[in-house]
C-alpha cells in the first residue's frame, strides 16, 4: 500500500471510529430485552444458550423453557442446572404428528404455566423460551395470551424466544430480531447429528 492509501484508509477509521463512539455514547437506556432468533439455519437454540453462559457468567438469574423435547438429553441442562439455572422442558416428545395433537396441546399449555411464572418473576432477570415459535405457528399456543405476558413482564427482565417462523406480533414487539440463514448443513451431505454439535 502507497504511504497515500496509506492515509487515506487512516482517516476513514477515524471518522467512522468518531461515529461509532458517539452513538455507544448515545445510547445510555437500559431495560429488559426481548430478542428474537429466527430463520432456517443451524445456530438459534446455541445462540440462545450462549447468552444464557453469558447472563450466569455475570451472575444473573436465568431460566430456560423449552417447548420441544427432543429425543435425546441436550447437553447444556446438566451443565446449567448445576449452574443453579430452572429448566422447565415439554413433558412430551413433540410428534409433528397431527394424531397426537390433543396431547401435545396439553404439554405446550403446561410448560407454557411454567414460562408465564417466570415471566411475572421480578427475580428472574433472563428467561429463554426455546422453540416456542412452534406453539404459536400450531395453534398450540394463543399469540395474545404470550404477547400479553411478554409486554407485562418486570421492565429489567431480558426474554430470547428461538424458532423458525417466528410470529410477525412477535418480530414487531422484540428490541433486537435476528435471523440465522441456512447457507448449508452437514445434514444434506447425510451426516447424522453429532453430539456435542447438535445437541
Ligand atoms: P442449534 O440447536 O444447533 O442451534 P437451531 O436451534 O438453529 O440449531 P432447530 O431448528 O431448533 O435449529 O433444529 C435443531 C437441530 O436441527 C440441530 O441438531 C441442528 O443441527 C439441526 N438443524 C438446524 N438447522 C438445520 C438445517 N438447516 N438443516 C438440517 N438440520 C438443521
Ligand atoms: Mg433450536
Amino acid at each position: 500500500m502507497s504511504q497515500e492509501q496509506d492515509e487515506r484508509h487512516k482517516a476513514r477509521q477515524q471518522r467512522l471510529k468518531e461515529k461509532v463512539d458517539a452513538r455507544i455514547a448515545a445510547a445510555q437506556a437500559d431495560r429488559g430485552l426481548l430478542i428474537v432468533i429466527t430463520g432456517d439455519g443451524k445456530g438459534k437454540t446455541t445462540s440462545g444458550f450462549g447468552t444464557v453462559c453469558r447472563a450466569v457468567g455475570h451472575g444473573l438469574k436465568t431460566a430456560v423453557v423449552q417447548f420441544i423435547k427432543g429425543s435425546w438429553a441436550c447437553g447444556e441442562r446438566d451443565l446449567l442446572q448445576a449452574q443453579g439455572v430452572e429448566f422447565h422442558v415439554m413433558a412430551t416428545g413433540f410428534t409433528w404428528d397431527t394424531q397426537d395433537r390433543q396431547h401435545d396441546i396439553e404439554a405446550a399449555l403446561q410448560v407454557w404455566q411454567e414460562a408465564k411464572r417466570l415471566l411475572a418473576d421480578p427475580e428472574i432477570q433472563l428467561v429463554l423460551l426455546d422453540e416456542l415459535t412452534y406453539m404459536i405457528a400450531y395453534h398450540y399456543l394463543d399469540v395474545d395470551e404470550i404477547m400479553e405476558a411478554i409486554i407485562q413482564r418486570p421492565p429489567m427482565q431480558h426474554v430470547i424466544i428461538t424458532g423458525r417462523g417466528c410470529h410477525r406480533s412477535l418480530l414487531e414487539l422484540a428490541d433486537t430480531v435476528s435471523e440465522v440463514r441456512n447457507v448449508k448443513h452437514a445434514f444434506d451431505a447425510g451426516i447424522r447429528a453429532q453430539q456435542g454439535i447438535d445437541w
